[in-house]
């Protein structure tokens, strides 16, 4: 009798037995509980996942049984699915523009802690939010944007307060009688450590300007992962430069420190697995994933270069690196890849190209757009 393997050694091990011809996500449950133990072990405060970066429920599960206790939740149903995968765990909503509808969501599911970033979103927020529920104290935390340079990708153009605007809101929110902390993101994939040393100096001026001691400072995700070979995230120096610049700004009456990554602890434990559909006239690469699949984010903030190519009996092709154009398998012209990726001269047809790191951003936003995106799920050991 032949038995179905469910958990592969590597992706090569699964190339070998299955040969897919539809993009497969391989998640290595050990490098996520990994991650999620530095990130206990070196942040010092409270860790937080933000559910959106990938919701897939194991996922939840295993940062769960690594000890994560918190969750940046964005929607109605992150706030339900977190509320069923793991109950018990602090919910943050920090989206800071909310219908009334979801604001009553939240509000029945009994969460404790928001965000905010305009004035008009708060009169909102006080209509239906309680200063406290079963004697415990809400949490309103404006959400403020600087500048800064050092992410790939900037959210300050959508949310965040001017510094000024926050310590109104912070002083409104004290004044209510709610729980007043603060927070913000400084930009996904955020290598500097420089990016969280200026957000925190300005946390400490809105203080002042509010005359308001935070009760909470939440420095955001952004905290970066593995993307380029060659140039691994340093997780422990803005650890270190988040905790001295908090000591050092704030003293004794320091806020107690609250993170929310969601590409640092999820995107380094997938690995995608695409096949080669055709390579046109010996040059361009088409693939079976592009754009509107796993791979919708790279146009926005760069290429995933951390890239193999195995034959379909899994082992690796060794030719010398050359730039190719890689497309994905829709009819758009937009499903392309940026820029040009490094790969080695030997690909062939069916063969596949593995992109690791990348589980953020990827599994969620797969569509099937013309009928594409029949990617499928499977568990390895590890990448190598
Ligand atoms: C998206 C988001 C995060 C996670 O950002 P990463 O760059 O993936 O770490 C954290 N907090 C909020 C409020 C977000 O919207």
């Amino acid at each position: 009798m032949r038995t179905q393997k469910t958990v592969w050694d590597n992706p090569a091990d699964l190339i070998r037995h299955l040969q897919p011809d539809h993009p497969v996500m391989a998640f290595a449950p050990t490098v996520l509980q990994d991650r999620a133990r530095q990130f206990l072990a070196g942040f010092p405060g409270l860790v937080t996942y933000a559910v959106k970066s990938n919701p897939d429920e194991t996922v939840i599960q295993n940062l769960v049984t690594a000890g994560i206790q918190g969750f940046d939740v964005a929607s109605p149903y992150e706030i339900d699915l977190i509320g069923r995968l793991a109950p018990g765990t602090a919910r943050h909503y920090h989206n800071p523009v909310r219908s009334r509808r979801e604001i009553a969501h939240g509000v029945r599911e009994g969460i404790l802690a928001w965000s905010v970033d305009s004035g008009s979103e708060l009169d909102k927020l006080f209509e239906q939010v309680p200063v406290s529920v079963e004697g415990q104290g809400v949490e309103i935390s404006p959400r403020f944007k600087l500048p800064v340079p050092g992410a790939a990708y900037d959210f300050g153009s959508k949310f965040g307060a001017t510094p000024d605007l926050a310590a109104d809101l912070l002083r409104r929110v004290a004044d209510r009688g709610h729980v007043a902390s603060l927070t913000f993101h400084p930009g996904t994939q955020c290598t500097d450590p420089m990016a969280w040393e200026s957000y925190i100096r300005v946390a400490r001026e809105i203080c002042y300007m509010a005359g308001v001691r935070a009760h909470r400072l939440n420095v955001g995700g952004g905290f970066p992962s593995h993307r380029l070979a060659g140039v691994a995230p340093d997780l422990p120096s803005i650890f270190t430069k988040i905790g001295d610049t908090v000591a050092e700004c704030f003293g004794t009456d320091a806020p107690a420190l609250v993170c929310e990554p969601g590409r640092g602890l999820c995107a380094d434990a997938y690995a995608l697995i695409a096949r080669v559909k055709g390579l046109r006239d010996g040059a361009n690469v088409f693939l079976n994933d592009g754009v509107y699949g796993n791979l919708a984010e790279l146009p926005v903030i760069g290429n995933l270069d951390r890239i193999e190519v195995l034959t379909p009996q899994g082992r690796p092709r060794s030719g010398e690196r050359t730039g190719r154009v890689i497309f994905g398998p829709t009819c758009d012209s937009v499903d392309r890849l940026p820029g040009e990726l490094a790969l080695p001269d030997d690909i062939a047809e069916d063969d596949y190209v593995i992109f690791h790191g990348a589980g953020a951003y990827s599994v969620v936003t797969n569509t099937r757009f013309n009928g594409f995106g029949a990617m499928t799920r499977a568990t390895v050991m590890g990448f190598e």
